[in-house]
């Protein structure tokens, strides 16, 4: 799947950056996007193709410290991913590949504590592409895991 890599500074956009980070936070790296690279703007993120373990939540962010080589200064980017063409992400578990209604884990916590609380983390900002959320949501439960701040209660 297609990631995207937001946040990083201008002097630190470069493949190696891609490959570590790419390497550091998934099961493997298997491509990079080396237009990406010179993408500005509002565009301006860098694209890696990676392998996901789905048994593990996806990555949401990171912090980056570097230096700057020619001050010295230190700076600690905050780094956010966004999945390109991501159709199936659970919003309670952040896993790949079920939707809410099927989380096992969330049965579990319901069956166990009654209530189950939605992550903060897990929602539509990290999805681009097809199912991008500037487009219109159908579904109530889509809408409940689009909200932030606050933790959302399933009953
Ligand atoms: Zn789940």
């Amino acid at each position: 799947m297609w990631v995207q890599i937001h946040g990083l500074h201008q002097n630190q956009r470069n493949e190696q950056n891609m490959e570590a980070i790419g390497s550091s936070y998934f099961l493997e790296l298997l491509d990079l996007d080396r237009a990406s690279l010179y993408y500005a703007g509002y565009r301006r993120f860098l694209r890696i193709l990676v392998e996901f373990d789905l048994r593990e939540p996806v990555p949401t962010d990171f912090d980056f410290p570097f230096v700057d080589e020619t001050t010295g200064v230190e700076y600690c980017d905050e780094i956010t991913f966004k999945y390109e063409r991501l159709v199936e992400l659970c919003y309670f578990c952040g896993r790949i590949g079920h939707n809410l209604p099927n989380c096992r884990r969330m049965n579990e916590e319901k069956k166990n504590n009654e209530v189950a609380y939605l992550s903060e983390i897990y929602n539509s900002s990290l999805k681009e592409g097809i199912d991008s959320p500037h487009r219109h949501h159908s579904t109530s439960l889509q809408n409940i895991g689009e909200s932030r701040g606050a933790q959302s209660k399933i009953v």
